[in-house]
């Protein structure tokens, strides 16, 4: 057998461990570390938990949060709690029993007290428990034993009355009968399900007052005399008196609707009845369907005096008003379920019984069941199915469940909208349009892929084409296949989502981001740069290029004055002012530490544009002065190769920092020999550099 599992809530690993060694042995340890654990722990685990030990100081959710919620959702009626806590202060104790708690243990404890405390408890429920549903089974017992009676004492009358011993039967049956039609009718009369059944246990009990009528007029064959008659007609009131002088179970419903039944079932809706003469509605309900069933049992039924009319013939006598009048729609009920009435009341009468009877039972055991565990039960599946239908409704993505018996496929309305099919279909696997959104090859590799699953590893991926209703895309479905608790467990479904791959793009455009792009800039990175001026001088070299390389002046001061993230705060200012100063289609990009790239194409004039930029990037941020050195190279004076291009204006910008910095210049032919003596195939270091007279054509 399975150990019985004790749950403990604590933060305190310490505590959790001390408490789990102590009773490990014996049972299966859940552990939670804060209250909306435990909660979730109480949920997942419902109807299996058979202990909680509890914490009451825990960070999130503390265990009178935890209380507050058992409370809430009826666990605590269920799984008993112990709280265990340093806190004893009379106050905390009391809160705690308040909240259902079973048993309260201070800390330190004893782990003998711990252990004894935690067994005891445990038992005592099981036990409560047993003895919860052994009081309901005797419940049950002594409402049946208690109708048995009444059908005996009821056949009593009838024997007395020369009666066949059916009449109480059927007006049992013909009341149960047209008080069920009548309730689909009309809530007029507040009825329920209870209340039909002790109206018609009670109508058993209509005649009852007849023991009180001397036998010679009982059983009298001919018709009576008015004086006869008068006595006769007393027997509802003395039903009545007799139930009235019960000295207990006034209170009771069942006595109570024998009291209206056996007073008032020969009223009529005119007013023209007995004893009181009440007239329509005054009439309770009971009675008045008691008093139909009554006449209709009479007609059908033959008497000393009159002979049986059939069914039909005692229907149309009542609807025609022959036999009294009555409530127009109690008449519309017996109308209504005429038929049913004959089924009733002809066909086998034992199996119709034990239908009847088994029908009661089901009832009955329903009624009890409601009143312990399973009305929590349908109640946390109400609530996990509406909470399910509730965050399919809500997202946007294509859900499905899918069920082999009976063979159906549900999908997520958003799901149903995308495919262009309906939420529920029937068949799927017969149904053409289901076939046609993945090909009849992916539905069979779908169908082995969740086949060959076991319950312990359910879950797969299928990468496949999906035809959406706006076209075919690839998508990735993910899907758990459901397994029973048979032994051995079979495939009964799966469930899972398509997610379009397309939809992952923007995560994919974010690291191809990455890789392409300066993170704390934004801008280009050096290699991405490259890439993209090698590909435009491939695609368009007759174009007028220039590439520009520029560094900060004294950057590292920035850092050094105000710290790396003014210097980072730099950065990205220039970085937005070089964004600003050029072109779409220029390409910008940070080359590396203080050091920027920058490519662009000149319609005109180079020279004007470099000095607009190089204007564009100077200037103060925060106080903090910003100068830049700028090395230029033209790909009219040095050829359309990259590196070349870079080297040469790095040779620029090298010059310019080597004389003074805080201007431009152009690379010229001065620079040749450096240029080529660190051609990019030898990677000089180039350090030499003996042009500085060069300097100056663009000073600022
Ligand atoms: P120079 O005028 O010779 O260029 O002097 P400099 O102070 O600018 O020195 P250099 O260009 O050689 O060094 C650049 C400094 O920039 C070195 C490093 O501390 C700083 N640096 C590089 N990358 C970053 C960064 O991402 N953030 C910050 N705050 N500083 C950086
Ligand atoms: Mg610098």
């Amino acid at each position: 057998m399975d150990k019985q599992k004790i749950l403990i809530v604590d933060d305190s690993e310490m505590n959790r461990s001390i408490l789990a060694d102590m009773l490990g042995d014996e049972y299966e340890i859940l552990e939670a570390e804060n209250g909306n654990e435990g909660v979730a722990m109480l949920q997942k685990h419902s109807g299996e938990i058979s202990l909680v030990l509890l914490d009451i100081v825990m960070p999130e959710l503390d265990g009178f949060g935890v209380l507050d919620m058992m409370n809430k959702n009826r666990w605590i009626e269920d799984v008993p709690v112990i709280m265990i806590s340093a806190e004893s202060g009379s106050a905390h104790v009391e809160r705690a029993f308040d909240r259902g708690v079973t048993d309260f243990i201070s800390r330190p404890f004893d782990a003998l007290i711990v252990h004894r405390r935690v067994v005891n408890t445990i038992l005592l429920y099981a036990k409560q428990k047993k003895l919860v549903s052994l009081v309901a089974d005797q419940i049950y017992e002594k409402e049946h034993r208690s109708s048995l009676m009444i059908d005996i004492l009821s056949h009593i009358v009838e024997f007395r009355n020369g009666e066949s011993g059916m009449h109480v039967r059927h007006v049992h049956t013909l009341t149960e009968t047209m008080l069920t039609a009548l309730i689909q009718k009309t809530d007029k009369y507040r009825l329920n399900q209870t209340d039909i059944s002790i109206i018609s246990t009670a109508s058993a009990l209509h005649d009852i007052g007849k023991i009180a009528i001397p036998e010679e007029i009982l059983n009298k064959p001919g018709r009576f005399t008015d004086e006869e008659f008068a006595i006769m007609k007393t027997h509802s009131m003395e039903g009545a008196k007799m139930l009235e002088a019960l000295p207990f179970y006034q209170n009771e419903p069942l006595v109570k609707a024998a009291y209206q039944i056996c007073r008032w079932h020969h009223e009529r809706w005119d007013g023209r009845g007995y004893p009181d003469g009440l007239k329509g509605d005054e009439i309770p309900i009971s009675a008045q369907m008691v008093a139909l069933a009554d006449v209709y049992d009479a007609l059908t039924s033959e008497r000393v005096y009159k002979p049986a009319f059939s069914h039909e013939k005692a229907i149309e006598m009542i609807l025609n008003g022959e036999c009294g009048t009555f409530n127009p729609l109690v008449m519309d009920c017996l109308r209504d379920c005429a038929d049913e009435i004959l089924e009733e009341l002809s066909g086998d009468n034992t199996l119709r019984q034990n239908q009847r009877e088994m029908q009661n039972v089901a009832r009955e055991l329903h009624k009890y069941e409601e009143l312990t565990a399973s009305e929590r039960t349908l109640e946390l599946l109400e609530h996990e199915r509406m909470k399910y239908s509730f965050f399919a409704a809500m997202t946007e993505e294509i859900q499905f469940e899918f069920n082999v018996q009976p063979p159906m496929a549900t999908l997520s309305a958003w799901g149903a909208e995308k495919l262009g099919v309906p939420e529920i279909i029937m068949d799927p696997a017969q149904n053409e349009k289901v076939l046609e959104l993945l090909g009849e090859d992916n539905w069979q590799g779908l169908a082995d892929a969740l086949h060959a699953t076991n319950p312990s590893h359910p879950v797969i991926t299928y990468d496949c084409m999906i035809r959406y209703k706006d076209g075919p895309r690839w998508a990735r479905i993910m899907a758990r296949a459901t397994w029973s608790s048979d032994e051995p467990p079979r495939y009964t479904g799966a469930i899972g989502k398509a997610i379009d791959i397309h939809d992952s793009r923007m995560k994919l455009d974010s690291l191809e981001r990455m890789a392409t792009h300066d993170a704390m800039t934004g801008l280009l990175n050096h290699a991405t740069a490259k890439k993209r001026v090698q590909e435009r001088l491939r695609d368009r070299p007759d174009g007028k290029y220039a590439l520009i390389i520029f560094d900060l002046d004294h950057f590292k001061q920035a850092n050094d004055t105000y710290g790396h993230m003014f210097g980072d705060r730099v950065l990205i200012h220039v970085a937005d002012k070089l964004r600003q100063s050029i072109r779409d289609g220029d390409i910008a990009a940070r080359a590396g530490g203080d050091e920027f790239l920058i490519f662009l194409e000149c319609k005109m004039e180079i020279e004007p544009a470099v000095q607009r930029i190089y204007s564009a990037l100077t200037g103060k941020f925060e106080n903090f002065p910003i100068s830049v050195s700028m090395g230029v190279a033209t790909i009219d004076k040095v050829g359309a190769d990259y590196d070349v291009l870079f080297q040469a204006a790095d040779k620029a910008l090298y010059t310019v920092k080597r004389s003074g910095r805080g201007y431009f210049r152009f690379y010229d032919d001065s620079m040749v020999r450096t240029l080529s003596a660190i051609s990019p195939i030898d990677g000089g270091d180039g350090t030499e550099n003996k042009t500085q007279s060069n300097k100056g054509e663009c000073l600022k």
